[in-house]
């Protein structure tokens, strides 16, 4: 079993500005996401501007991963192919990003909304985004992995939501994907114990209807088992006492969302 790597105060300021790459990366793809748009041109536009600002693109040959993005729209859960497809008026479409900088990792997921989207996933957009801050408000050190997926899972489920279970959050920052995992369910004061020094990947994953998922014979992708709606946000965030450190922002997103509207 892996061991925890609990990061020094520099190190968690690495794992900052990897994270704001990442951040900054799903900026630029806010900017052109539009009904017509290729995913594979979203995958191109993360890739170059990554690399333009010192960085790797995290994902591209992870395990054999072969893009840059996971693109996965409505009810493709994480891990999608950018392809030849076009977005069209009310897709749902989750975007996640990770990137190498300075041997640093950082992880961030966004879902947009392409033009004028249903109600449902409206609706399913704002609770997964609540899910997630509700989530990493427990991101605080002598808190236990529990009451992050408590946080989330009581919060989704209320709404009638289904929390994927077969994906989870994760330790982040020397490698993508570190101890300890970071459910979106659970139980209050059970699993890992928060410790500063910690640096994990909270990404709630939220089906409009049934919790359950499929895995496809590509490998990668994951839909619903239902064919609804799915959504996707996360964050990087280092444990800290008193208040989380979000390591990650939107707030690139919502700069050019807002221009857009
Ligand atoms: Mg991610
Ligand atoms: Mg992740």
């Amino acid at each position: 079993m892996a061991k925890i790597h609990y990061k020094t105060i520099e190190e968690i300021e690495l794992i900052r500005e990897s994270s704001l790459l990442v951040s900054k990366t799903l900026g630029e793809v806010a900017k052109v996401i539009a009904p017509g748009v290729k995913t594979i041109a979203l995958n191109k536009l993360a890739e170059e501007f990554i690399r333009d600002n010192g960085g790797v693109p995290a994902f591209l040959n992870y395990h054999g991963f072969p893009y840059s993005l996971c693109i996965s729209p409505n009810d493709q859960v994480v891990h999608g192919f950018p392809g030849q497809q076009e977005l069209k008026e009310g897709d749902l479409i989750s975007v996640d990003c990770g990137v190498i900088l300075n041997k640093y990792y950082g992880d961030s997921a966004y879902t947009f909304a392409i033009g004028e989207v249903s109600e449902e996933a409206k609706k399913l957009m704002r609770v997964t985004q609540e899910c997630l801050v509700l989530g990493v408000q427990k991101a605080v050190a002598g808190m236990r992995t529990g009451d992050i997926g408590y946080a989330v899972q009581e919060h989704a489920e209320k709404h009638g939501f289904g929390v994927v279970k077969e994906l989870v959050g994760h330790g982040v920052g020397l490698a993508l994907h570190e101890k300890p995992e970071v459910p979106n369910y659970g139980k209050r004061g059970a699993g890992t114990k928060l410790e500063e020094g910690m640096v994990i990947a909270i990404e709630p994953m939220i089906n409009a209807g049934k919790a359950n998922v499929k895995f496809w014979n590509d490998g990668w992708t994951v839909s619903t088992s239902d064919g609804k709606p799915s959504a996707h946000y996360e964050h990087t965030v280092a444990v800290k006492k008193g208040q989380p450190d979000i390591l990650s922002t939107f707030s690139y997103i919502n700069e050019i969302l807002e221009r857009k509207k």
